[in-house]
């Protein structure tokens, strides 16, 4: 059976390369805290991983902090203002979006239950945040704006030098939860001016449980998992060594091929949005078409049902998503989708096609075979 795998902003595949330096990586069990010669030899490599993810993301090594990937990153930098709030600092309000990652979203919930105030700014009907309406909600009072740079379900990318420049102008962080544009299109924090930068491993063809936080020097930092001296005492816990030198050899591939792999994905997306839209009568692209990941396209299907269409794709062997792999299981139609302005039986029939690196133009032609019949198949059984 074939299988085509369109689900990359779930996660990626491993490059082989990274295979091949993680296994060689297994064989250094030096600790890299360790003063020896095994442990200097996993210490190296690790700070070798570390200036590679650096230059990825156009920051310097120091600033880089190692964490179990970006739920954990996100987590951290809400957690840093939580503790700066707590001990008294004028600056009491966070502000972020309606469309973060659940990583972040859940983080509010929390937080706001227990007594701290984070405004959530609402988005255009592209999923690009109100500029006018983040306007109105920064003041004095912000200490922390956070903004994902690239949405995983919808691809839009947000304005970021612009946010910056805002919350900037008032004194306040900034933060960006980077996962899904790093390795896709350039990032580069310097000329972003961003304070905090979160970033995944396994979103760019690197291992998972594995990812940073960039931390700006001289922006506040509070650890958000105490013990050892990792880190430079930002982050506890023993190296792990393999996966930091997965990502890294994976930050390198990504550095050296981000140009050229943009083209190819935005070649894909094209094609098979285009061709969604000659096939299939009546069907709605999300998202902003301008400011958009590459691989990323999320399309509703009226009267079909979106968990319908994708079980009947992976009948196909193509293998796609219905929004977020982090909000799947639940039924709900997406929390990003309905902050655009889609409306709730769009949302319920949306569809996130996501490519990577090892998809061909083969596999769109394949997909918009299949597609269209299972489309006309659903609508003809719909009661809609
Ligand atoms: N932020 C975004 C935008 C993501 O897409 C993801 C992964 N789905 C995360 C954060 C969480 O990353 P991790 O799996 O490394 O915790």
């Amino acid at each position: 059976m074939r299988f085509i795998y369109l689900d990359n902003n779930a996660t990626t595949p491993i490059h082989e390369d990274v295979i091949a330096a993680m296994t060689e990586a297994l064989a250094l069990y030096g600790n890299a805290s360790s003063m020896h010669a095994f442990g200097r030899d996993a210490a190296f490599k690790i700070e070798e991983a570390r200036s590679a993810i650096a230059e990825l993301i156009g920051s310097d090594s120091e600033s880089i902090v190692f964490t179990s990937g970006a739920s954990e990153a996100n987590n951290t930098v809400f957690n840093i203002f939580r503790e700066q709030i707590d001990l008294g600092s004028k600056r009491t309000r966070i502000v972020t979006t309606e469309i973060e990652h659940p990583s972040i979203i859940e983080m509010v919930t929390y937080l706001r239950g227990r007594g701290y105030k984070i405004d959530q700014c609402p988005v255009d009907n592209t999923g690009r945040v109100r500029l006018d309406e983040l306007e109105k909600l920064l003041g004095e009072d912000v200490a922390l704006v956070s903004v994902m740079l690239g949405n995983n379900e919808i691809g839009t990318i947000q304005p970021i030098k612009e946010i910056v420049e805002l919350a900037h102008a008032v004194g306040a962080y900034v933060h960006s939860d980077a996962t899904q544009g790093v390795g896709k299109i350039e990032v580069s924090m310097k000329d972003l001016g961003l304070d905090y930068l979160s970033l995944s491993a396994h979103k760019f063809y690197g291992p998972k449980g594995i990812g940073a936080l960039a931390v700006r020097k001289g922006a506040p930092y509070t650890p958000y998992v105490h013990g050892g001296h990792q880190e430079a005492g930002r982050r506890a816990g023993t190296y792990n060594t393999p996966a930091i030198v997965g990502m890294g050899v994976a930050a390198k591939i990504a550095y050296r091929d981000q140009k050229s792999e943009e083209q190819k994905l935005w070649k894909m997306r094209e094609m098979l949005r285009e061709g969604i839209e000659e096939r299939i009568p009546n069907v709605v692209v999300n998202g902003n078409q301008e400011h958009c990941l590459p691989g990323t396209l999320d399309v509703s299907f009226p009267h079909a049902e979106g968990e319908s269409i994708l079980l009947y794709l992976d009948l196909e062997g193509i293998q796609v998503s219905t929004g977020s792999a982090c909000a799947s299981g639940s039924l709900e139609p997406s929390y990003v989708l309905l902050s655009s302005g889609v409306d709730i039986e769009l949302a319920h029939g949306s569809i996130r096609f996501s490519f990577g690196r090892y998809n061909t133009e083969d596999d769109v032609t394949y997909v918009l075979e299949k597609l269209p019949p299972i489309i006309k198949r659903l609508r003809e059984m719909s009661t809609l």
